[in-house]
This record gives C-alpha cells, sequence and structure tokens, in this order.
C-alpha cells in the first residue's frame, strides 16, 4: 500500500534548512498495523504528513496503492484522499462549533453523499464508539476520551483503507488510552491499515511492526507479531 524510497524532506525558514526526513525507506503493506517511534523532533509527523498526503517530500519516492504521489496533479491527490484515509490527532482536531453528529457527517459532506444515506452512516459509526448519546453535544462538552471517539468516527466513517494516528493517546489518561488502542486494533483486525506515530510503549505493543526514527532517519525496526495474529 505504501512504498516510500530514499524520501528527504527539507523544511526552511528564513536562513535555516532543516533537514526533518533523511532518505527514508519504507514499506507498509495492505493490512499492516505499525507504530512509529522516536524522540521530539525526530520527524515523525513530518513522515505522517507526506503518507497522508498533506505534505510533498523535497526529494525521492512515495507511492500509494501504486500511484506516484508526487506526480499527481492536486484534484487527482484529493481523490485520492478522498475515502482512502482517515486521521486521528493528538488533539483531537474536531471543529468546536459543530456538534458530534455534524464533526463525523462532514466527510460524507464532502463526499457528496445524500443526507439519508449520511444519517445511516453516521449513526452506526456512533454506536460503534458508544458516543451516540452525546450526538447533540459540542465537543468542549465531552471528556477527553469522548472526544477522541468522536475523531475516530470521523476518520472511519468514510470506510477509509488507510488510517493514521499521530500519537492519539497523548492527551488520554491510561483507561481512555487503552480504550482508543483497543478501537484502533479492531478496525485493524477488520482490515484497516493503521500507522500510528507514538510515545508510548505500551501503544506500540499493539503494532505488528515498530519502526524507531532518530533524527530523520530509519534506525531500527523490529516485528511484534505476524499480521493475522492475535494479541
Ligand atoms: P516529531 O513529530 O517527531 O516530533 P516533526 O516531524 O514535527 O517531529 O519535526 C521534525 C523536524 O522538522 C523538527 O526539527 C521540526 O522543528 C521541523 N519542522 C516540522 N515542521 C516544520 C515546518 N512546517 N517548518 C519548519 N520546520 C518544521
Ligand atoms: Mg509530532
Amino acid at each position: 500500500m505504501i512504498q516510500i524510497q530514499n524520501l528527504k524532506k527539507s523544511f526552511r525558514t528564513e536562513e535555516v534548512e532543516t533537514l526533518a526526513l533523511n532518505n527514508v525507506n519504507m514499506n507498509i503493506a495492505s493490512g499492516e498495523f505499525a507504530a512509529i517511534m522516536g524522540p521530539s523532533g525526530c520527524g515523525k509527523s513530518t513522515l505522517l504528513n507526506i503518507i497522508g498526503m498533506l505534505d510533498n517530500p523535497t526529494e525521492g519516492s512515495y507511492q500509494f496503492a501504486g500511484h506516484e504521489v508526487g506526480g499527481l496533479k492536486e484534484r487527482q491527490r484529493t481523490q485520492l484522499r478522498k475515502g482512502n484515509l482517515g486521521f486521528v490527532f493528538q488533539s483531537f482536531n474536531l471543529i468546536d462549533e459543530l456538534t458530534v453528529y455534524e464533526n463525523v457527517e462532514l466527510p460524507l459532506i464532502y463526499l457528496k453523499m445524500n443526507k439519508a444515506e449520511r444519517r445511516e452512516k453516521v449513526k452506526v459509526v456512533l454506536e460503534r464508539m458508544k458516543i451516540a448519546h452525546r450526538e447533540k453535544h459540542f465537543p468542549q462538552q465531552l471528556s477527553g476520551g469522548q472526544q477522541q471517539r468522536v475523531a475516530i468516527s470521523r476518520a472511519v466513517v468514510t470506510n477509509p483503507k488507510l488510517i493514521l494516528a499521530d500519537e492519539p493517546t497523548g492527551n488520554l489518561d491510561s483507561k481512555n488510552g487503552i480504550e482508543v488502542m483497543n478501537l484502533l486494533t479492531e478496525l485493524n483486525q477488520e482490515g484497516t491499515t493503521i500507522v500510528m506515530v507514538t510515545h508510548s510503549d505500551r501503544d506500540s505493543h499493539y503494532a505488528h511492526r515498530v519502526i524507531n526514527l532518530f533524527d530523520g532517519q530509519i534506525v531500527t525496526e523490529s516485528q511484534n507479531r505476524a499480521m493475522g495474529a492475535m494479541l
């Protein structure tokens, strides 16, 4: 699903150039659950944003499902992103002015799905994420764990093939963190590929494979368990 070769990413601000990713090579198969770990500032979010087509590499190749992402026009890239990708962030990134229901409905509006179909999809996912009883609430009226369940609902309502999660338990206590990890594991067992950035050793154990980044480079990789094996 994901093939990355000799990828470099540098940021230039005024006179300073930061090499955030330096010669990264990595493949992630469909159905995998991969964790990316490493110290703060080592390039984890940059890599995840490139995989999510939110940012472009400076050099190298990134293929998603056989498409060379750098070679796509903006319209084609949007098309590829739509329905294929779901994002989950540490800070939830919900829209405060919209209700729980409306936040989760938004990606379906972008997909131009009609209202009746949207209602059905949103209802099913909110039930599943055990947050349906809060559908008329606003994000600020919810606990962190509930907000992250809404964010995961929004990420999965389009049935994406790939979920990208950037420190999804970073703002949660351990009970809610474990609940979020169990949800991601369930989604993975149903076939969704997951790439997750994490600081947490506990969370990394849920992944099939751990990729360690240091200073923009992959330094080690380790296999936790084979794909398909139960935790
Ligand atoms: P991590 O997620 O591992 O903490 P990041 O990927 O956010 O690290 O950042 C990697 C490096 O790239 C850091 O040195 C950071 O300061 C730099 N960086 C990230 N985004 C930008 C940006 N938009 N502009 C300039 N520098 C950036
Ligand atoms: Mg980060």
